[in-house]
């Protein structure tokens, strides 16, 4: 199998993008266990796009519209790693589907792996100042999951970032939390990008607590991200297995 046919599957099933990483580029990674990669050699990050009517009305907190469409997508991820899995598998090859949204550590927002670091690396999207990844068709309008496998597929290449001087997320941030610092590849730590804390407390002790919502999210960033409302249409990224 090659990395073509690979994301024509992953689309089949409703990826809107799909890209490979060959994992000695994120060698030093934060993992969970600390040796999750080792016997695999490629991440394939598969996200899809969330719904612009869900996006668009969202001005400065989270609504119920948004947390159903959030936890649905996930499940659609999710659904979609594990048979991408099973294809793998079936063809011979290792397979470890992560999922898209399982918190491991409660006290660092961590999980097995950053979806966002393996998308960021396989080219669908660059780093935004909101540490967002953001596509250049939806900009951060997506959400990610990842697959491990031992598939000796060709990698994609990571995407330069353009955020230029804009400064919309963190003007919208209703946290204060984007600290508005910009980034050539990837932020060292969150914390360059962000007062992490102060969008913790405000998704954890403010929107958590709103009927309907009842979980920690936002989506205002998401909302206020110009490359997000410019570019409406998107194909399925089949890719060619290089990145754009
Ligand atoms: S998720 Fe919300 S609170 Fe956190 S950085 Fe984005 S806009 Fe700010
Ligand atoms: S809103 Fe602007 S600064 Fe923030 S991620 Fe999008 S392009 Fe980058």
């Amino acid at each position: 199998m090659d990395a073509v046919e690979l994301k024509s599957l992953a689309c089949g099933y409703g990826a809107d993008f799909v890209g490979i990483v060959d994992l000695a580029s994120l060698r030093g990674i934060r993992t969970e266990p600390a040796d999750l990669l080792s016997g695999y050699k490629r991440a394939i990050s598969i996200g899809i796009r969330l719904s612009d009517g869900v996006i668009d009305p969202i001005v400065d907190s989270p609504t119920p519209l948004y947390q159903q469409h959030y936890l649905r997508v996930n499940d659609r991820l999710d659904d979609i790693a594990i048979r991408v899995s099973q294809y793998l598998q079936k063809s011979g090859t290792k397979a470890l589907p992560i999922p898209a949204s399982q918190l491991l550590d409660m006290k660092n927002w961590t999980s097995y792996i950053s979806h966002k670091a393996v998308a960021i690396a396989a080219g669908i999207g660059w780093q935004g100042k909101s540490l967002l990844v953001v596509n250049p068709e939806c900009g951060p309008r997506l959400r990610l999951v990842t697959v491990l496998t031992d598939a000796d597929l060709e990698p994609d290449k990571p995407i330069k970032n353009r955020c230029g001087k804009c400064l919309a997320c963190a003007e919208a941030c209703p946290a204060t939390a984007i600290k508005g610092e910009n980034t050539d590849s990837h932020f060292k730590d969150r914390d360059e990008a962000l007062y992490f804390q102060r969008c913790v407390d405000k998704v954890v002790g403010d929107f958590a607590k709103r009927p309907f919502i009842e979980k920690p999210i936002c989506g205002v960033c998401i909302r206020a991200c110009p490359w997000g409302v410019k570019k409406r249409k998107s194909k399925p990224r089949i890719g060619t297995g290089k990145g754009k």
